[in-house]
């Protein structure tokens, strides 16, 4: 996710923050570089003028270089700015006041919009609602075929109709299903076009006009870039758009998408979606996914990942251990372990502190080694890393069939890992409102 792009600023940023006093000068180079890194992943070149006059203008106005660690804040100027630019604060989805809720999800083809409706009705579900997914596509008999086969597995509720019918028809006779049915939540899956031509135009604008929608979210494929922003804009422009989905996140090196969409359209991005499974959707919080990028993990959203995966009371008791430094190589792999059943180790990784870095390393035979690794130790060893002496290391690495040279950077990263985890949970740089989203938490 993003990895060329969070590389690339990781580098800058680490470079910075190492050394003592900034000069002007040594700014405006540490600046040029995020001005090239942003434009290389495609953001918006305005976009990008914007944030960097903002950095600037706030590193040299407050006394910032002068400070003790200079370095470290304009790291956190950089990581807020990054948060300010992709919208703030996270925005849940609506819901109607009265009668059912309704989703009209909108975008250009291959965005991701069928999938997406499965997912959406999976979150609403979720959180108690009825969702009844819609098959507003009526071009491609697959699409109806690819939503059934996505909301079936999942227990939802699939309404389509047979023939050709205008989607406007669909939606509306859809909309009193969901009333006489007791849905509490309508999805309607829509066509998609290469480009917005008049007549998708016109056939969105009936459906909406038909089903009154609660929301109309317009799926960004991430791997389209600004082209994908620029159709947003368009889909925006002529449905009075309220939200964006990223699509694909996962897929995307760049970037330059999802960073820009916001100050681009004016519009939230509520959700991104990071993998083929129904699963990999996540609701967009722009200041964790500010630290994601620039390498301070997301321990808030791995908590919440594991309390899906293992339950509340035992995610409690690891956000428990994270902050007050216990976690160990035992709820390591217990993690992955979670994680593993929820397809996404590489995503577990990405949201621990300091782990970004692995991404490129990182493959499932790693993570297969590094779990043979941990399972060659003993508990005690497990509890207690730092008792791996140089002749237990060597066991280890026989056991589990790996060489000493990968148990010592196991372990290294781990502790790297777990310094910067308490760093964070502790109200270190960066982590202010993940430490109380923490204990929030915990209480
Ligand atoms: P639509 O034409 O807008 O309805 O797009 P689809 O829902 O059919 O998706 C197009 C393709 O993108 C499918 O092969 C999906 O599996 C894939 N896809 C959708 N979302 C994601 C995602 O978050 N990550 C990845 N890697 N693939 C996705
Ligand atoms: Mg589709």
């Amino acid at each position: 996710m993003l990895d060329a792009l969070s590389a690339r600023l990781q580098r800058t940023l680490a470079r910075l923050r190492s050394g003592g006093r900034i000069t002007e000068a040594q700014l405006d180079e540490a600046l040029r570089e995020v001005r090239l890194a942003l434009l290389e992943a495609d953001v918006h070149f305005q976009v990008v003028r914007d944030f960097v006059a903002h950095v600037r203008e706030r590193a040299l106005g407050r006394e910032v270089l002068r400070s003790l660690t200079p370095g470290q804040q304009v790291v956190g100027i950089v990581h807020e700015e990054l948060a300010a630019l992709l919208g703030g604060d996270a925005e849940e989805l609506r819901s109607a006041e009265r009668g059912p809720s309704v989703y009209l999800l909108v975008g250009s083809k291959g965005s991701g919009k069928t999938t997406l409706a499965a997912r959406l009705g999976l979150y609403l579900a979720g959180r108690g609602e009825r969702p009844l997914l819609v098959a507003a596509d009526l071009e491609r008999v697959a699409a109806v075929e690819q939503l059934q086969a996505l909301g079936a597995p999942a227990g939802l509720s699939v309404y389509a109709e047979p023939g050709e019918v205008p989607a406007a028809e669909i939606g509306a006779r859809a909309l009193a299903e969901a009333r006489r049915s007791g849905a509490t939540a309508v999805v309607l899956d829509t066509r998609g076009a290469v480009e917005l031509d008049d007549d998708l135009a016109d056939e969105l604008i009936d459906l909406a006009d038909a089903t009154d929608p609660t929301e109309v979210l317009i799926a960004v494929d991430a791997m389209s870039g600004q082209s994908a922003v620029d159709l947003a804009r368009e889909f925006h422009d002529v449905l009075e758009g309220t939200g964006i989905v990223v699509t694909k996140v996962d897929s995307d090196s760049r970037g330059g998408a999802v960073l820009s969409v916001r100050a681009v359209t004016g519009l939230p991005v509520k959700f991104i979606t990071t993998g083929e499974r129904i699963e990999a959707l996540e609701q967009f919080h722009p200041e964790r996914f500010a630290s994601r990028v620039l390498g301070m993990g997301d321990v808030v959203t791995l908590v919440e990942r594991a309390k899906d995966a293992v339950g509340e009371g035992e995610a409690k008791a690891v956000a428990k251990r994270v902050a007050s430094g216990e976690f160990d190589l035992q709820d390591f792999l217990d993690q992955m372990q979670s994680l593993k059943q929820m397809g996404s180790l590489a995503g577990l990784l990405e949201m621990m502190p300091g782990m970004s870095g692995m991404q490129e390393q990182l493959d499932e035979r790693e993570l297969t080694r590094t779990e043979a690794i941990i399972r060659s130790m003993t508990p005690e060893e497990r509890r207690r890393p730092q008792i791996l002496n140089g002749s237990r290391r060597r066991r280890v690495a026989a056991g589990s069939g790996t060489t000493p040279a990968d148990v010592n950077r196991l372990l290294n990263q781990f502790t790297k890992a777990k310094k910067l985890m308490q760093a964070m949970t502790g109200g270190g740089r960066g982590g202010g409102s993940a430490l109380r989203e923490l204990l929030r938490m915990q209480q």
